[in-house]
């Protein structure tokens, strides 16, 4: 997988608001918020996407689902937030580096756009 803006957002290389790492992810603020929280989720491993994840990774997936969660508490949106991933360009995703998204602090409709 070539090298996006995410891992030199892990590597530290260019400036990000980071408000959670441990050793197996980091999650900071999305550089164009959606919601009045936005935050995103990102393995420090570089996965192209949730597709190419694979069954090994099944435990990483797991671990940035409850991160994802945990992250939602402590910016104060723990009541309600949502948890997107953007597979593939035809998703929207832009950036082919995993990540979860975490939206909150406003209402959220459905079915998303
Ligand atoms: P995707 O469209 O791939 O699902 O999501 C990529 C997200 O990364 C977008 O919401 C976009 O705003 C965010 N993003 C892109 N470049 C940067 C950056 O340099 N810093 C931060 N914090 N977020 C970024």
């Amino acid at each position: 997988m070539s090298e996006t803006i995410f891992t030199k957002i892990i590597r530290r290389e260019i400036p990000a608001s980071i408000i959670f790492e441990d050793d197996l992810c980091v999650a900071f603020r999305d550089i164009a918020p959606q919601a009045p929280v936005h935050l995103l989720v990102v393995p420090k491993e570089p996965v192209a996407d949730l597709a190419s994840a694979g069954r090994s990774r099944e435990s990483l997936l797991g671990h940035l689902l409850q991160v994802s969660a945990k992250v939602a508490e402590q910016e104060g949106i723990g009541r309600g937030f949502r948890v997107v991933i953007n597979n593939g360009a035809d998703a929207g995703q832009t950036v082919f580096h995993l990540h979860l998204h975490v939206l909150g602090g406003r209402a959220m409709d459905w079915p998303p756009g």
